[in-house]
């Protein structure tokens, strides 16, 4: 979609620290981060809610947020997904924020998932 932010990073208009790439997903850090490593892994496919996807082009995203769970070396994180204004989401492109919590003995990792 022309207008949206997300895809312009897809189309890489806008520039992003992307970490992970394949032909349905991307995987990019988040521009203001909860937390150190906060990511967002997207659909290449556009649509502004979680219905709005057709399920052959989710199919990839958890295992994309879980292979930077595994690449941070992080145990304890959240996935998060908003859908709508009143649920505080801000960009109409879906969107699975991936927000690790490290402690103090877990490093974050320096890795990100290649495939
Ligand atoms: P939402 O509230 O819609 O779930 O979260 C949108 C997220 O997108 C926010 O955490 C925000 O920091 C992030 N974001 C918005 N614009 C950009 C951008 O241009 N680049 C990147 N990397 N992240 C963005």
């Amino acid at each position: 979609m022309a207008a949206c932010i997300f895809c312009k990073i897809i189309r890489g208009e806008i520039p992003s620290m992307k970490i992970f790439e394949s032909e349905k997903t991307l995987a990019f850090l988040d521009i203001g981060p909860l937390s150190r490593g906060h990511s967002l892994v997207i659909p290449k496919f556009h649509g502004a809610k979680l219905h709005d996807i057709p399920d052959d082009q989710l199919s990839e995203v958890l295992s994309v947020a879980k292979k930077i769970a595994i690449a941070q070396g992080v145990e304890d994180y959240n996935i998060l997904q908003n859908n709508g204004r009143i649920a505080h989401q801000v960009v109409d492109h879906v969107h699975f924020h991936m927000i690790p919590k490290p402690n103090e003995t877990e490093g974050l990792g320096i890795g990100w998932p290649t495939k």
